[in-house]
């Protein structure tokens, strides 16, 4: 498709992003070009418009920013016969190799090289957006653009609780930031008992007990090991879902585990975390589990079930919805925490 379209883009290495005028790209024979309708801000499109370390280390400018994305197929390549014009569709962000190991063995979201979009490859903030057909995902027509493009870190939140298999459990989830509190819900409509959370931001607390947590602890001002006992008859939670990245909550959590239990552990700490192995993880047979990603494409399937079916209500965590042009403004809440799931619109 020959013609122009608006995209946020990195354009030199340093803070923030522009919104240019760009030629809309061209696809190639594996390739999908869709029509976005819906994208919404990760963390990680805040590092890239921050420009920190980790983002110097990868991007290259110039780049598309965005990977959490809804939008309508426009263009198909000559290889592609998974979707057709007009399907309404979202994105798996990892892009794997097809061919490594972890490839060959059922874990394509675990490629040895794989690559992101919107931090390989140019995003989603943008009219239009180019997907590779292996991570093309047919939404349902019964969910809302808003929903289809939270899908992505919906799926971290699902495949971090489905981890801990938390029917009838008593659960931490330790940080509500916009995927702890996709957790909550999921972890509510996946059967656990007590969903108990913690978090610093009270704005984020409040979304959390809108989301079905039952109680919410600030773990700065209360104990947390003290709320975790009081509410589970002293026994302690079954299951922690870690979504702060933070080394204190980590420790914490740890140590609110009930002998047996285990933690998923999703949030990224900067740096290296010290923990005591002897006496949190092994004498009580602790199993730590590490999430990347989702599964591709099982989560998905979940988290299509649930949409569809209006088993989970995301609304409570979609905080702002803004037009495209207003990035900015999105950045400087996602900067504040007083959001979790922004929406931004071309
Ligand atoms: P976020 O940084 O917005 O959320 C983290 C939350 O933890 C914040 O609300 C913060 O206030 C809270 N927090 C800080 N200190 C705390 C403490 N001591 N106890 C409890 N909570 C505390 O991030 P997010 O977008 O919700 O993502 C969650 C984490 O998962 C981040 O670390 C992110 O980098 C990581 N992540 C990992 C993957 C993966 O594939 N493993 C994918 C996406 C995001
Ligand atoms: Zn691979």
């Amino acid at each position: 498709m020959a013609g122009k379209m608006k995209a946020v883009v990195k354009t030199e290495p340093g803070y923030g992003a522009k919104l240019v005028e760009v030629d809309i790209p061209k696809i190639g024979p594996s390739q999908v070009l869709i029509k976005v309708t819906s994208t919404s801000i990760c963390g990680t499109d805040l590092h890239i418009y921050a420009w920190d370390k980790w983002a110097e280390s990868v991007i290259k400018t110039p780049q598309i920013l965005g990977h959490e994305v809804a939008g309508e197929v426009v263009e198909i390549g000559a290889q592609v016969s998974k979707v057709k014009l007009g399907d309404f569709v979202s994105a798996e962000t990892h892009i794997p190799c097809g061919h490594c190991y972890q490839c060959e063995t059922g874990k394509q979201h675990v490629c040895n090289t794989m690559k992101i979009l919107g931090v390989h490859v140019d995003g989603v903030f943008a009219d239009y957006a180019v997907i590779e057909a292996v991570d093309i995902w047919l939404n349902d027509p019964a969910i809302t653009p808003e929903f289809a493009s939270v899908q992505e870190p919906l799926g971290n939140a699902i495949d971090t609780i489905y981890a801990g298999n938390v029917a009838g459990k008593n659960v931490l989830i330790s940080g509500a930031g916009p995927i702890g509190l996709l957790a909550v819900g999921v972890a509510k409509v996946f059967g656990a008992t007590k969903i108990i959370v913690s978090e610093p931001n009270s704005y984020r607390r409040d979304i959390a007990r809108k989301m079905g947590a039952d109680a919410v602890v600030d773990p700065t001002q209360e104990d947390l090991g003290y709320v975790v006992k009081h509410c589970t008859g002293g026994i302690g939670v079954d299951f922690v879902a870690e979504m702060s990245g933070h080394p204190v909550a980590l420790n914490q959590s740890l140590k609110t585990i009930c002998t047996g239990g285990s933690m998923a552990m999703l949030g990224f700490p900067a740096d290296k975390v010290s923990i005591d192995l002897t006496n949190d993880v092994i004498l009580k047979e602790i199993t730590l589990i590490g999430i990347t990603g989702r599964k591709m494409f099982k989560t998905w399937h979940i988290a299509k079930r649930l949409l569809k079916e209006k088993r989970l209500d995301l609304t409570p965590a979609i905080t702002h919805q803004l037009p495209l042009e207003d990035f900015d403004q999105g950045m400087a809440l996602m900067k504040s925490g007083n959001c979790a799931k922004i929406i931004l619109k071309p």
